[in-house]
């Protein structure tokens, strides 16, 4: 016998129980090593075979040897499959075990009956040999079929487990799985070098070998993963063990399977499983909802520990296994009784401050950064017309019709929450029933969350009637109580405002100070009741006067409001706060001078007052208010000491033209009573014939006061006034009384012309004066040529077409005056049949220096030839002039060169003369 034998066969019985002890051991740890007996099966199998190969080659005969090698097979079927179930194992792949047994377990039993019953069959082995030359080669066997069968599927099996093993140990490298590769690969490579005729010791079955080496590193590697798993499961029972919440699996039988230890503290003391009637007898609300579950998906149950009523929260969730056995429910109940607590201390809480804060008479109320309330209380609510709590979550959009209230607020919310710091407003808003409503609102910034943006929490408070008395306090302080005219206070104000909005829009203002004249007088004789009415009087005088100014409003928030003011005494103030010129304020001043005029009734007696007006005009004559109400004041003094009843600029320059104006008005009117006018006629001359064609009846006055004054100035002061109407008359009076006594007298008479003004062409009574006039005279419509310049027939107003043709109707004929000045068209002169135009002094002049005034004045005379109006040239004054018109063609001429307006006696001697 070789050494080797022995020590192959000491190996082989020394390997085999160690692989004994490790499979008793694994056996023993099998709770722990990943709950299967897939390990120590392994190891029972590879020591059954490592045993039985070291029996057969020990045993002394065949039958021995024979008995042996089949008791190896009971290895050779075991230790693959269970291979493979320990790999499902380890990687936690137990769910495929039971599928993998159905099929490795058949395989396993018919193998092992092939190989027990081949003695009859002979199935296995063809043949069985003994071969008495070498040590090792006892029995020499040829394979038959089923031996390559069950090596094949023995093999295929142990690649399944590499297989399977591989994709998980490739994510990392492991000192475990490494392991379970070698053990793999140990006795699977020893019998493919076996059975392929390779072993290192020739003949000798070297499988077993391997097999004490995966039985060692099986052994080891599991050892690291089952405690591994065994922890994990501990440390699970512990974690359910410690949590607070109350555990309680229940199974469909209604029996309690496990609980945890917080819920074992309200069981009744009793093992496990058990109904749950017994378990849970003391508490019925519990019982009762486990026996009927509710659908929803927690719900509080009020449970009895320990002598104290605790809130618990219930949930429930179904677990088993996936075929649908072992079907129960798990209960999880959470002590809620804290929460429940907090929540109602929360409730009341809220109830409270409700309470408190409704009691509050005025507005209160929380929006989040969105702008939704939160929070509102009555007072809050009934401002909505709605009721407590439904004001929450609406938007101020969704309560305010008027979209600019609601962005209003939401500015100002806006603000608070950018600025982070409190802010005050005062705001007009509508009220439910359409009254203008004034709240201050004083918002604050307001966290109502911690992971929200935070919102505001304000406080509004009505302050309409406090704002109202304000105003009318604020009235009765501006207020004179006498004419309820503003007072000096209020003047001041309306000044300050009138001038800084005068700087920003670069108006003039005119400031009226007006004075009664003779008031004095009537206070010491009449006393001073009458003097009140005469002032109250005043007042409402001034005040009907100034509001038939265009630009007075009733608003009395309108800056550009005409205010009279009576500043003491019979001292009145008149504001306008927004004026063209000096102008504007003459004809205001002469208005209320007028008023003031008519005589003031008091009682049963007849008052006759008069005012004078002083005017001073901003910015020019004060850039201050102080500076311009004392100017005003000045010019006030002066037109007292000098004319009263009348009015007076400060600034003489800006003044002279309305107060001349004014003079001459007056003047105006005294000359129709002291009959100061005379008629001058100018001599027309036919340009062709040199012949005497007409007379121009030109208005002559000479003032008493103010001495001779050019038409040119006061007819414009007439034609304003009104008093051209009056005028008008006597100069056509004067004309045709002239005319009558020239034809008594048997001159032959040529085309006597009157200007008429544009007041007179729209003027109702035109025709009756004018029919009176030639009534009372004789004269007839033919006899006289009428002139009328371009602006008074451009007026839009219908009776100075129908004027026109009255006159005509008349006989009279119609002359255009001062044509090229103003925009008239020859074809407008045409359709209202004028026979004549007459060109303007101011183009005649340019004849001979200006070119262009010449070429006007051609084509002029050129188309009006055409339209067959014969052309008057005015203001000739020299000869190259007369030249020109001639050589163009112009029918008449008029001027200084041929003759000056003259008194009529001067006339007469042209008539029936030659040039
Ligand atoms: P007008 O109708 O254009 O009258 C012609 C004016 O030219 C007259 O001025 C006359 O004196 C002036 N004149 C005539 N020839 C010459 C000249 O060669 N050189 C210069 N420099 N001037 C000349 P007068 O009389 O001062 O009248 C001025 C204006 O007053 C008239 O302009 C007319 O518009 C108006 N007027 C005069 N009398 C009456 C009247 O009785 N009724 C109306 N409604 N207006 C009148
Ligand atoms: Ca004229
Ligand atoms: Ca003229």
């Amino acid at each position: 016998m070789l050494p080797s034998f022995y020590v192959a066969i000491a190996a082989l019985i020394t390997g085999g129980f160690v692989l004994v002890g490790l499979s008793v051991f694994t056996w023993l740890r099998r709770p722990a090593i990943a709950g299967s007996a897939a390990l120590p099966l392994v190891l029972a199998g590879s020591a059954v075979w490592v045993l039985a190969a070291a029996a057969e080659h020990i045993a002394p005969t065949l039958a021995g040897k024979i008995i042996a090698s089949k008791i190896q097979y009971l290895g050779v079927v075991t230790v693959p499959p269970a291979s493979v179930c320990t790999i499902l194992t380890y990687l936690g792949l137990q769910r495929w075990l039971r599928r993998f047994l159905y099929l490795a377990i058949p395989v396993a039993i018919l193998s092992i009956t092939i190989v027990f019953s081949n003695e009859y069959h002979h199935w296995h082995w063809s043949e069985i040999a003994l071969d008495p030359h070498v040590a090792f080669d006892l029995v020499k066997m040829s394979h038959g079929p089923s031996f390559w069968v069950i090596n094949m599927v023995n093999h295929s099996q142990i690649l399944m487990a590499a297989a399977l093993l591989l994709p998980s140990s490739l994510k990392s490298w492991q000192i475990e799985s490494t392991l379970v590769y070698l053990g793999l690969a140990a006795p699977w490579i020893a019998n493919l070098l076996y059975i392929s005729g390779n072993s290192p010791v020739a003949n000798l079955d070297i499988t077993p070998f391997g097999l004490i080496i995966t039985g060692i590193f099986f052994a080891i590697s599991f050892q690291g993963i089952g405690s591994i798993f065994s922890t994990i499961k501990l440390a699970n029972r512990h974690i359910v063990e410690s949590i607070a919440d109350l555990i309680l699996v229940v199974d469909q039988r209604q029996q309690l399977l496990s609980a945890n230890k917080s819920a074992r503290a309200i069981l009744a003391n009793h093992p496990l499983p058990a109904p749950i009637e017994v378990m849970f007898g003391k508490h019925n609300t519990l019982l009762d909802y486990l026996q009927a579950p509710s659908s929803a998906p927690e719900q509080d149950i009020e449970i009895e520990v320990k002598g104290e009523a605790m809130t618990f929260n219930i949930r429930s969730f179904h677990t088993g296994s996936h075929r649908g056995r072992n079907k129960a429910t798990v209960y999880v109940l959470r002590d809620a009784t804290a929460q429940r607590a907090y929540e109602n201390d929360m409730k009341r809480h809220r109830k409270q401050l409700r309470q408190v804060i409704d009691l509050i008479p005025h507005p209160i109320y929380a929006r989040d950064a969105s702008g939704r309330f939160l929070l509102a209380n009555d007072s809050a609510a009934i401002r909505y017309g709605l009721e407590g709590e439904s004001v929450e979550g609406f938007t101020p959009e969704d309560l305010h019709a008027d979209p600019n209230e609601a962005s209003l607020i939401r500015e100002s919310d806006q603000q608070v929450i950018e600025s982070q710091k409190s802010l005050t407003t005062e705001q007009l808003f509508t009220g439910l029933d359409g009254r203008a409503l004034i709240y201050q609102t004083t918002k604050m910034p307001f966290s109502h969350d911690e992971n929200k943006a935070p919102g505001i929490v304000a406080m509004s408070i009505d302050v309409t009637k406090e704002r109202e008395r304000e105003r009318l306090l604020e009235r009765m302080a501006s207020t004179d109580p006498l004419t309820n005219l503003p007072n000096r206070r209020r003047f001041q104000q309306v000044l300050d405002k009138a001038i800084s909005r005068a700087n920003k829009t670069f108006h003039r203002i005119a400031l009226l100070s007006l004075d009664l004249d003779r008031f004095k007088m009537i206070n010491d004789n009449y006393g001073h009741p009458v003097g009140d009415e005469v002032l109250c009087q005043a007042a409402e005088r001034l005040r009907r006067n100034i509001r038939f100014s265009d630009r007075l409003t009733n608003s009395p928030e309108d800056p550009d409001q005409i205010t009279v003011s009576r500043l003491g005494g019979d001292e009145f103030m008149v504001l306008l706060p927004n004026i063209s010129g000096s102008a504007d304020a003459a004809i205001v001043a002469r208005r209320l001078i007028k008023a003031l005029e008519e005589p003031f009734f008091v009682k049963s007696d007849q008052l006759q007052l008069g005012s004078s007006v002083g005017i001073a005009i901003y910015p020019e004559d004060g850039a201050d208010p102080e500076t311009l109400v004392r100017h005003c004041d000045r010019a006030l003094t002066s037109v007292k000491g000098n004319i009263r009843g009348s009015f007076e600029f400060y600034n003489t320059d800006l003044g002279k033209a309305e107060q001349r104006r004014h003079t001459l008005e007056q003047a105006l009117r005294r000359a129709l009573d002291r009959d100061e006018f005379k008629m001058h006629y100018q001599p027309i001359w036919d340009a062709k014939t040199n012949q005497l064609h007409g007379a121009e009846a030109l208005l002559r006055w000479d003032s008493a006061e103010l001495g001779t004054v050019s038409p040119d100035e006061f007819i414009p002061v007439a034609e304003e006034s009104g008093l051209v109407i009056r005028i008008g008359e006597v100069v056509l009076r004067s004309v045709c009384e002239q005319i009558a006594m020239w034809k008594k007298r048997g001159f032959e008479l040529p085309v006597i012309a009157i200007n008429l003004s544009a007041r007179q062409l729209i003027d109702i009574n035109l025709r009756d004066q004018v029919e009176g006039v030639f009534r009372d005279t004789g004269v007839s419509g033919a006899e006289i040529e009428f002139e009328l310049t371009e602006g008074s027939i451009l007026s839009e107003n219908p009776r100075v077409e129908e004027t026109l043709n009255w006159l005509q109707a008349q006989g009279s004929t119609l002359a255009l005056d001062d044509f090229g000045t103003g925009y008239s068209s020859l074809s407008h002169l045409r359709r209202l049949s004028f026979q004549k135009l007459k060109i303007d002094r101011s183009f005649v002049s340019g004849l001979g220096s200006s070119t262009e005034d010449e070429q006007l004045v051609r084509g002029v005379i050129a188309l009006a030839q055409r339209l067959d109006i014969q052309t008057v040239a005015e203001g000739v004054e020299t000869e190259q002039q007369l030249d020109i018109l001639r050589g163009e063609g112009c029918d008449y001429i008029q001027g200084y060169l041929l003759g000056r307006p003259e008194p009529p006696e001067s006339l007469e001697r042209l008539f029936n003369k030659e040039v």
